[in-house]
C-alpha cells in the first residue's frame, strides 16, 4: 500500500523502523536513509537479528542538503517521507518534498541552529504550497507533541462541549542508572528544558524564568513528583484549535540530581549555542594543532551517553497525559488521559528506551493514518486536526495503551 522513506537512525527513528517492519501490510516498500548509512545498515541489522524478515533500503543523505535530499526522493520515489532527524532538517526535507511530490511528517517543530527558539510559524508558513501541491504535511507526530494532541482532541470530540483547562502531563519515572543523560537527542533536549517556560491564560501567553514554576503532581501507578512548567510546542497549535481554552500548561517531572547537573553545565558555559574558537590536535599525531570554531552544546552531546545505549540498564515507567476541565451538557467535567509506557518492555521489544518507544510508536501510526487515507488533505496539520479515533485505536494495538479517568480531583 504505501512506500516510505524515513530520514534518521537515531533512537525514535529505530522504534519507528521496527514498527514499520511490523505492519508491512502497509508499509509495502521501505527505505532508511540517514547522515551515516552504516547506522541505517546497523538498525536494519537490528532488525533481521530480532527475527523480522523484511527487504528494508538504506541510504546516506544530508538532510541540511536540499539538492542531496531531492535526488535520494527522484531516485527512491517515496509517497510519505517521515522525518526523524533533528527539527533543524524540518524545512529542508519540506522543501525537498514539496520539489519531489513527497508528502511529509515530522516529530518536532524547526528550530534555527543558532537559535534556541522553537514555534510552528515557519512550518505554518508552507501550508498554501502544500495545499496546491496537493501534499499532506502532518507536524509534530510524536508523543508530545502528538499523542497529546490526538488526546485533547479525543476529549473534545467525546467528553466535553467546552475544554477550560489543559494542563499535559509528562513524568519519566525511570532510572538509567547514568549520573546524568538525556533521553532524547541531548542538544536539542538542553536546548528546550533551559528556555525560559511559557503558558497560556486569559488570551496572553504568560513568560517564566526557566524551571523555577514546579509543583508535586501526582501520576498514575508512580505517585507524586515534582514537576516543573515548561514551554511545550503543541501548547501554540491547540490554544488555536480550541479557542474555548481558558489556560494551558505543560509540567514535565525532573529529579533534583538532573537539575544539579543541568546547573553546572549551563555555568561552565557548556549549553552554549554559539561558535567558541578552540585550538585541536591534527589527527595526524604530529603533535601540531589547528584552530577550529566549535560549539560548545555540540561537543557536551559528543561525551554525554548516546540515548540510544541507555535502555538495557533502564526500569521505571513514563507516564504522559492531558488533564482537562471543561463543561459538557452545562455541566462542570473534569477528565485524564494517559498512557504509562515501561522502559524494559520497549527495550524487549526494539533495543530503545521508553522515551524513544513512546515519541516512535506515534510517528508510524500517523504514518499508517496517512497511507489508509485517514489521515490525508492537503495543506500543513497539527495532529489535532485529524480524527483522532482511528489513531488512538492503532495506539492501543501498537504498545501505547490509554487509559482514562471522569471526574475526580484533578486541579493542579
Ligand atoms: P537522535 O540524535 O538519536 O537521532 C537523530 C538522527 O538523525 C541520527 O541518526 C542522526 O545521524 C540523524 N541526523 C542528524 N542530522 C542529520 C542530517 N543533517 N542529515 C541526515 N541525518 C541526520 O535523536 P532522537 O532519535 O532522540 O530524536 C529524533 C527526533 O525526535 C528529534 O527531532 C527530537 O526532537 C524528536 N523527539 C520528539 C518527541 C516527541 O514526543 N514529539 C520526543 C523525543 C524526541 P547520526 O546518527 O549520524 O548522528
Amino acid at each position: 500500500m504505501g512506500k516510505v522513506l524515513m530520514i534518521g537512525a537515531g533512537g525514535v527513528a529505530t522504534v519507528a523502523a521496527f514498527k514499520i517492519v511490523q505492519n508491512q501490510d502497509v508499509f509495502t516498500e521501505f527505505m532508511i536513509a540517514s547522515r551515516r548509512k552504516e547506522k541505517c545498515d546497523e538498525l536494519v541489522k537490528a532488525i533481521h537479528d530480532k527475527g523480522y524478515k523484511a527487504d528494508i533500503k538504506t541510504a546516506q543523505v544530508d538532510a541540511d542538503d536540499v539538492e542531496q535530499l531531492k535526488a535520494l526522493f527522484n531516485s527512491f520515489k517515496p509517497e510519505l517521507v517521515i522525518n526523524l532527524a533533528l527539527p533543524y532538517q524540518d524545512l529542508t526535507i519540506m522543501d525537498a518534498c514539496l520539489a519531489c511530490g513527497c508528502n511529509y511528517l515530522d516529530t518536532a517543530n524547526y528550530e534555527p541552529k543558532d537559535e534556541a527558539h522553537f514555534e510552528y510559524s515557519w512550518q505554518w508558513a508552507y501550508k498554501d504550497k502544500f495545499e496546491q501541491a496537493g501534499l499532506t504535511a502532518i507536524l509534530g507526530c510524536g508523543f508530545d507533541p502528538g499523542v497529546s494532541q490526538a488526546y485533547t482532541a479525543y476529549a473534545a470530540k467525546h467528553h466535553f462541549d467546552e475544554i477550560h483547562y489543559l494542563d499535559i502531563v509528562d513524568c519519566n519515572a525511570g532510572n538509567h542508572h547514568k549520573a546524568f543523560a538525556t533521553n532524547f537527542n541531548p542538544e536539542i533536549n538542553i536546548r528546550e528544558i533551559t528556555q525560559k517556560g511559557l503558558y497560556y491564560e486569559n488570551g496572553k501567553w504568560i513568560e517564566t524564568e526557566p524551571l523555577v514554576v514546579h509543583q508535586d503532581i501526582t501520576y498514575p501507578n508512580i505517585g507524586p513528583r515534582d514537576s516543573y512548567l515548561m514551554h511545550h510546542e503543541e501548547l501554540e497549535s491547540l490554544v488555536k484549535n480550541y479557542p474555548t481554552i481558558k489556560r494551558a500548561r505543560f509540567w514535565m517531572t525532573f529529579g533534583q540530581q538532573y537539575l544539579t547537573y543541568l546547573d553546572c553545565i549551563q555555568n561552565l558555559g557548556m549549553s552554549r549555542i554559539d561558535e567558541i574558537e578552540y585550538e585541536a590536535p591534527l589527527a595526524d599525531g604530529s603533535g601540531k594543532t589547528v584552530k577550529v570554531n566549535i560549539v560548545p552544546l555540540q561537543f557536551l552531546k559528543a561525551v554525554l551517553p548516546n540515548p540510544q545505549d541507555l535502555g538495557e540498564n533502564y526500569n521505571g515507567e513514563t507516564s504522559i497525559g492531558c488533564r482537562i476541565r471543561g463543561i459538557k451538557d452545562g455541566k462542570e467535567q473534569t477528565y485524564y488521559i494517559y498512557n504509562n509506557c515501561k522502559h524494559q518492555d520497549a527495550y524487549n521489544e526494539t533495543g530503545m528506551q521508553g522515551v524513544s518507544y513512546t515519541t516512535g510508536v506515534p510517528a508510524m501510526a500517523g504514518a499508517m493514518m496517512f497511507f489508509k487515507g485517514l489521515w490525508r488533505k492537503p495543506g500543513v496539520w497539527n495532529v489535532e486536526d485529524f480524527d483522532p479515533d482511528p489513531f488512538l485505536e492503532v495506539l492501543n494495538k501498537q504498545g501505547l495503551p490509554w487509559h482514562e479517568e471522569f471526574g475526580g480531583d484533578l486541579e493542579l
